[in-house]
């Protein structure tokens, strides 16, 4: 081939998960797959009452070039936001308006990392993450989670035998492992990275869709409980999952050198995010239409969660082992092995794709030391009773017996 690849591109592998992508076009097939929220359940009423009022009201703003930092009206209605959320005193200068929270990670590589550094992260953790980071020569390093999160005393001994250039955590209902960092673990945490004097990464896209009761506060809510900790702590936020990730708004909190060194690279990047998106955005929240669109979500997310668990306990019984998410959009699964049955996902999800079902093995999620037993499960895009079918497809999957 005549055009030569930078040498970064080595790094990165297409998706695993791509590829099984690939598959879900097979008539009748029921996915479990996705990462993505329900399409059926975007505001697509409230969108277009915002979409409207920003061309009519500011159609300078929302179709100009605008600040690389984002536009004003959306940085100031995202920190109200914010407030709603317990984080005191954040000021819209510190945060900026990214395209998708996807773009701050990128951000985060651009800015920190060099060839060789090294990054904690969770075992398992967000593949996309793994690849960004891999892209700008890190070398990533896992975290070992159980259902409280990472485990703070094996972060400890990772941070201070790796010295990392960042600590990257998902730590409300991670993806894929549904995990939620507990109350006390977060404050530890925090400690650690003052003690450590490490960057903290905080990537928060799912906290607002929770089941019942609300999760604990997000570290950055609680950063002003640990001195110094503000000073190192990054947050990404995002409207994808609870409004529409096709906007592709994302916001990023960092302290202010950071902050202004990310809006450096982000204007060689796209130089900003969709002024029509971010007022389009900004009029939404200002309209007061969030809280409705959070509550619906949240129940409808919910209902599902709850027929998927209950299937798998049915269906599956013994041969799988998971804690029932409190939100997010993801059932983290652990097959068993129990009467000899499958206890390995990938051939488990070969199996099911035959049975008319998709989900994605736990396996690639994983940085190192994966555990090929595990599998992500979406709740989010099927209806209760296409939920309660493909389990009981994945339950056949599951029975099938294994070709020699
Ligand atoms: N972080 C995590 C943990 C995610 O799961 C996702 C989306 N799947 C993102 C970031 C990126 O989301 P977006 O760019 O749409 O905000």
């Amino acid at each position: 081939m005549p055009i030569t690849f930078a040498d970064r591109l080595n790094q990165v592998e297409t998706s695993a998960i791509r590829e099984l992508f690939k598959l879900l076009g097979k008539p009748g097939i029921i996915s479990f797959a996705g990462g993505f929220p329900d399409s059926a359940m975007f505001d697509v009423e409230g969108l277009r009452t915002a979409s409207e009022a920003a061309l009519r009201e500011e159609p300078g703003a929302a179709l100009q070039y605008g600040a690389t930092e984002g536009y004003q009206p959306l940085r100031e209605q995202l920190a109200a936001f914010m407030a709603g959320k317990s984080v005191r005193d954040l000021a819209p200068e510190q945060l900026i308006v990214t395209t998708g929270s996807q773009q701050a990670l990128d951000l985060l590589g651009k800015t920190l990392i060099d060839p060789g550094d090294k990054v904690i992260v969770e075992g398992p953790t967000f593949l996309a993450t793994i690849q960004c980071f891999r892209l700008y020569g890190a070398q990533l390093v896992s975290a070992p989670i159980d259902a409280d999160g990472v485990r703070v005393d094996a972060l400890e001994r990772l941070i201070e035998e790796h010295r990392p250039k960042l600590v990257y955590l998902i730590p409300t209902f991670g993806n894929p492992s549904g995990a939620t960092l507990s109350l006390e673990r977060r404050r530890r945490v925090l400690e650690l990275a003052v003690k450590h004097q490490v960057v903290l990464v905080e990537d928060d896209p799912y906290g607002d869709l929770y089941f019942g009761e609300a999760p604990p506060p997000s570290l950055l809510a609680l950063s002003h409980e640990v001195p110094g900790s503000r000073e190192l702590l990054v947050h990404c936020g995002s409207l994808s999952k609870v409004l529409a990730p096709g906007l592709r708004i994302g916001w990023m909190v960092a302290p202010a050198e950071l902050l202004a060194r990310a809006t450096m690279c982000k204007q060689f990047s796209d130089a900003h995010t969709s002024t029509f998106a971010q007022a389009t955005a900004a009029q939404y929240l200002r309209a007061g239409r969030m809280p409705a669109t959070l509550a619906r979500v949240r129940e409808v997310y919910a209902g599902r969660a709850q027929a998927m668990g209950e299937a798998l306990r049915r269906e599956l019984g013994e041969g799988v082992d998971f804690v029932a998410p409190r939100g997010g959009l993801f059932i983290w699964a652990r097959l068993t092995g129990a009467g000899g049955r499958i206890a390995d996902g990938r051939e488990l999800a070969r199996r099911a794709i035959d049975q008319g079902v998709a989900f994605v093995p736990g396996t690639p999620f994983f940085c190192a030391d994966p555990d090929h037993a595990t599998l992500r499960l979406s709740f989010a895009t099927a209806d209760a009773e296409r939920i309660r079918e493909g389990v009981v497809r994945m339950g056949r999957a599951l029975e099938t017996e294994a070709v020699p």
